[in-house]
């Protein structure tokens, strides 16, 4: 395999996950899939009321766990609802943050995607502090990539500047 081919196909950017045009993006719902603050509410808004619709048929979803539906007005096929935990400090949270990533990765490759953007999940209201998430996030990402050709782009997406400096350099220990 050629050197850092699983690297090649990973991507941070810093801005706005509703503007990017790819198969998927991953949404940092809560276990009502009905909508909430940050980024739920952002993609909510741009995707529309017909995003709500489709939740309210799913009937939630447990934390660690991904739940799919299509983009509606926003530039991408599907959008994959997971649900992060909210920060406690435990090993159990770390769990279940990965879970989150690896859930999502395994739900995108089931629906033949091939190209998918992730925010900070649990980042912002659920309290995990970033560098920490950081870490589950690559890590989860890069093992479950080393075993998977399906999956062109997986793109991390920061909305501050610091954030994404986190990740840049995280990112460099892989190359
Ligand atoms: P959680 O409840 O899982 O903590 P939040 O939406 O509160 O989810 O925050 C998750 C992360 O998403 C935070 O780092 C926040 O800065 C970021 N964020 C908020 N809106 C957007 C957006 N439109 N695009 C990308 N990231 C966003």
């Amino acid at each position: 395999m050629m050197k850092n081919a699983v690297f090649d196909r990973v991507e941070v950017m810093q801005g706005d996950i509703t503007t990017l045009k790819l198969d998927a993006i991953v949404n940092a719902a809560n276990r009502s899939l009905l909508g909430g603050g940050g980024v739920d509410g952002a993609i909510h808004r741009a995707a529309g009321p017909e995003l709500l619709s489709e939740c309210r048929k799913i009937g939630g979803c447990s934390t660690g766990m991904a739940k799919i539906t299509k983009g509606y007005n926003l530039p991408v096929k599907y959008i994959i609802h997971t649900v992060g935990p909210v920060y406690r400090g435990t090993d159990e949270d770390r769990r279940l943050l990965s879970h989150c990533y690896l859930n999502s990765l395994k739900l995108a490759v089931k629906n033949h995607t091939m190209s998918i953007a992730f925010p900070a999940i649990s980042c912002g209201a659920y309290g995990y502090p970033l560098k920490k998430a950081c870490r589950i996030a690559i890590d989860t990402t890069y093992d479950f990539l080393k075993n998977n050709r399906t999956l062109k782009k997986v793109v991390f997406i920061l909305f501050s500047a610091d954030d994404y400096n986190v990740y840049k350099k995280y990112l460099k220990i892989f190359v």
